[in-house]
């Protein structure tokens, strides 16, 4: 089966990222500038060789000649680029070089009226691609600017009438290989600027991954529990479900800080961490909450069904063995409270923060369900979450 036309390119899109230095190729910004102005490049060094073989042909010598003196500044632009990761030098030798031999071809082959003209809309095309919106208006003022002149100056009393042998012949190919020009042109850039979105979108999902997830449990961070909680309570309330939230907190956390040090601590957090997530369902939402608590967003579970639940988990924390406390077995308290609608997030958190305050004076190591609802304080006692 025939490949796309895009992967048919491969090939040239690794030489095109070859081109630019690796130091530019990380920030997609600069490496889209690069990997255009490389681009550019590359088509300049292919097709302007080939016009100056073409006015060859046609009995053309100097015309040739300045196309391979061009050919030298474009060869020159490459490797500031490729050399010197400068952009914005390689970006104006390469214009300046196009511009220029443009240029002289239009002198020489007809002034306002030669074939040649057209090209110049190369210019700004190119310095906008390599440089943006601002160097590209710089550039269609400047080409603008030297087709008025060639207007307005008559260019064909200062030179002597177009010395090619067969002026269609000149005037059908630099139309044709303009038109040519200009569709690969887009091709390429089309596909660089896809690349370099993918790029960008690979680097936006790396920082959303950084704001949602907490560094040291790679858990769900507090804002990001506490958005789905919210969202879930949106949803439980309008389709009339069941939904339970549950606060964990490690017992008597302070003292394994104090007796084996904050890493061991950490490291602690982490097990707990793991041990709890490894128990709830992929429909559930479990985050860090605090320093050493815990939130568990249970959907679909009633205050009776989401305690049970919470009960079991307890049970297999305590079962938990770690290396590094002497046998010291850490124990949860945990607070769960059902939604009640009408009610907002931050009281049912209220509430089932209570009850942690409950489990705790209970004597720890135990799960309490707050079954009261709406008259709930707003202000618990123990550990008010921030809102
Ligand atoms: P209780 O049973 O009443 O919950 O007692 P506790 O010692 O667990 O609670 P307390 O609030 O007195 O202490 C919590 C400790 O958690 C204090 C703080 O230094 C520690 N802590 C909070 N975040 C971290 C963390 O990221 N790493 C470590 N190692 N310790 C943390
Ligand atoms: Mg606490
Ligand atoms: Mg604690």
């Amino acid at each position: 089966m025939a490949r796309p036309i895009r992967q048919q390119l491969n090939w040239l899109f690794r030489i095109i990222r070859a081109c630019v230095p690796p130091a530019l190729r990380d920030a997609p910004n600069v490496s889209i500038r690069a990997e255009n102005l490389a681009v550019t490049c590359l088509l300049g060094l292919t097709v302007i060789p080939s016009y100056g073989f073409f006015y060859l042909a046609l009995d053309d010598p100097e015309s040739a000649h300045c196309c391979f003196f061009a050919f030298g500044g474009v060869a020159t632009a490459m490797l500031v680029l490729r050399l010197t990761g400068a952009i914005a030098v390689a970006r104006d030798l390469l214009a300046g070089s196009i511009f220029l031999l443009l240029l002289a071809l239009i002198y020489r082959t007809g002034g306002v009226a030669s074939p040649s003209i057209i090209w110049l809309a190369v210019c700004p095309l190119l310095a906008t691609a390599a440089g943006g919106p601002r160097i590209g208006l710089v550039w269609t003022g400047t080409v603008l600017a030297a087709v008025a002149g060639t207007y307005a100056g008559d260019i064909r009393k200062l030179f002597p009438a177009p010395v090619v042998n067969d002026f269609d012949l000149l005037s059908f190919v630099s139309t044709a290989s303009f038109i040519m020009l200009i569709a690969v042109f887009l091709l390429i850039y089309e596909r660089l600027n896809a690349a370099a979105i993918a790029r960008l979108d690979q680097a936006l999902d790396v920082i959303h991954s950084f704001a949602i997830h907490d560094e040291l449990t790679g858990l769900l961070n507090r804002r990001e529990v506490l958005r789905v909680a919210e969202q879930e309570k949106e949803r439980a309330d309008r389709h009339g479900v069941p939904l339970s939230l549950c606060i964990f907190d490690i017992d008597h956390f302070k003292s394994i800080n104090d007796t084996w040090g904050h890493s061991a601590g950490d490291g602690v957090l982490r097990h707990m961490a793991e041990c709890i997530h490894g128990e709830v369902r992929k429909s559930d939402c479990f985050g860090r909450y605090g320093g050493e608590e815990f939130l568990l967003v249970l959907v679909g579970a009633d205050g009776q069904g989401a305690r049970d639940f919470v009960e079991r988990v307890r049970q297999s924390v305590e079962a938990m063995e770690l290396a590094g406390l002497d046998g010291r077995r850490v124990t949860v308290s945990a607070g769960v409270a059902e939604n009640a609608a009408g009610e907002t997030i931050a009281q049912v958190l209220a509430r089932a923060d209570a009850s942690l305050y409950r489990a705790k004076h209970a004597g720890r190591n135990r799960v309490e369900l707050e079954t009261t609802s709406a008259t709930a304080p707003t202000s618990p006692a123990y550990g008010l979450p921030a809102r």
